[in-house]
């Protein structure tokens, strides 16, 4: 079993938001375990410092790297791939050492498949979970009520999934899980996404009025007793920052700058954007269906900006471009840098695993459960 290194956690690591202040001449440029010294590595050093790095460790190390990262840090990946991609290969990944360039709660998931904050992951506390789930329990039959959590949720909602018979989902099986949760319950409890859950229930034919959203900050989630016991759905409110700032004015916009343009939509965007695309697709969905669609064919993508700009360079074929005309990043996911993947790499080459990411026994226990429910319904 590996150890798996995460490059991704934006609390222990120094970002590339931190002031010039570590300057000092006295700091040698990246040596060590201290990752200040790597913000000194001249740019056009980096690229020779990883590929030897990497040499060295050789059959060792894995690296993953989201499609949401940097084209500076993902060249050097291994495998590339959304969330649910990059944990199959973490999980089947020979190396000693897994570098897992994405954000905490991917690195956490392969951690327990295999025995790296997110503003998304962030909106689920356990804490609020817990009390949603006990006041829930006041009105209904718990055990008919079926946890289902988006892949991109903590370690710790992933376990209390697991605890209370429920499964993890992603954007790409999302119908799936739900469907088998309906055969397993009468009501689906969706964490932590709200714009996932209610473009998949839709799709499936639930009325919007069957679900409902649960504010953790309000009492009952803000709805009333007879509003739950009517619910198919109870969607928990949280969202992601990126995909959140879609709009329907901007699909009307490119399409009235861009007759014939396709618009394909990450499900985790605005039910009201999921209805004006042409097309609803999960980060592979969406590289999937550019590269099948005719040559010359055009595409406005509302997903993370750094995707976007890849598929532009790389399918030449096509033209894409981004649903919004400013800049939509993930900035948790731009908090990898090159420096930051040199640091992860030199250091296992001197026998130093920098930025371990583990999950508790009891945690991983119960987190696996619902991770594996999922993986059994592939
Ligand atoms: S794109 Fe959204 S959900 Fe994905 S890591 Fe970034 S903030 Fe989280």
């Amino acid at each position: 079993m590996g150890n798996l290194v995460s490059i991704s956690d934006s609390s222990t690591l120094i970002g590339t938001d931190q002031p010039p202040t570590l300057r000092a001449p006295e700091i040698e440029a990246g040596v060590g375990c201290d990752f200040d010294s790597y913000l000194l590595v001249p740019d056009n050093a980096l690229d020779d410092r990883i590929a030897a790095a990497k040499a060295r460790l050789g059959q060792n190390v894995v690296i993953l790297g989201h499609h949401y990262q940097r084209d500076e840090v993902i060249k050097f990946a291994d495998f590339r791939g959304d969330s649910l991609k990059l944990s199959f290969q973490a999980a089947q990944a020979e190396g000693r050492y897994i570098v897992f360039c994405g954000v905490h709660f991917m690195a956490e998931s392969a951690d327990i498949l295999r025995h790296a904050g997110c503003s998304m992951a962030d909106m689920a506390d356990i804490g609020q979970v817990e009390a949603c789930w006990s006041e829930l329990s006041s009105l209904l039959d718990s055990h008919k009520i079926i946890p289902v959590t988006y892949m991109n949720s903590t370690a710790a909602i992933k376990a209390f999934t697991g605890e209370h018979g429920g499964s993890v989902c992603t954007s790409s099986n999302a119908a799936a899980v739900m469907n088998w949760a309906f055969e397993s319950g009468e009501k689906v409890l969706f964490l932590p996404d709200e714009h996932l859950g209610r473009n998949t229930g839709f799709r499936m034919g639930i009325p919007l009025e069957q679900m409902i959203v649960w504010d953790p900050y309000q009492e009952y989630g803000g709805n009333t007793p007879e509003a739950i016991r009517n619910a198919r759905v109870i969607l928990w409110k949280g969202y992601c920052s990126v995909h959140q700032r879609f709009t329907p004015q901007q699909v009307e916009r490119v399409r009235r700058e861009h007759p014939g343009i396709r618009v394909i939509a990450h499900p985790e965007c605005r039910f009201e954007v999921a209805q004006a695309a042409d097309q609803i697709g999960s980060t592979e969905g969406i590289i999937k269906a550019i590269e099948a669609s005719p040559a010359g064919t055009e595409w406005a993508v509302g997903t993370e900006i750094h995707l976007v700009n890849r598929l532009g360079k790389e399918l030449r074929n096509h033209k894409v471009i981004s649903l919004d005309p400013s800049v939509c990043v993930c900035t948790t996911m731009f908090r990898i840098t090159p420096q930051h993947l040199l640091w992860a790499l030199e250091n296992l080459g001197e026998g130093n695993v920098v930025n371990r990411i583990s999950v508790d026994e009891r945690t991983r226990h119960h987190a696996r459960l619902a991770l594996d429910r999922m993986l059994s319904l592939r």
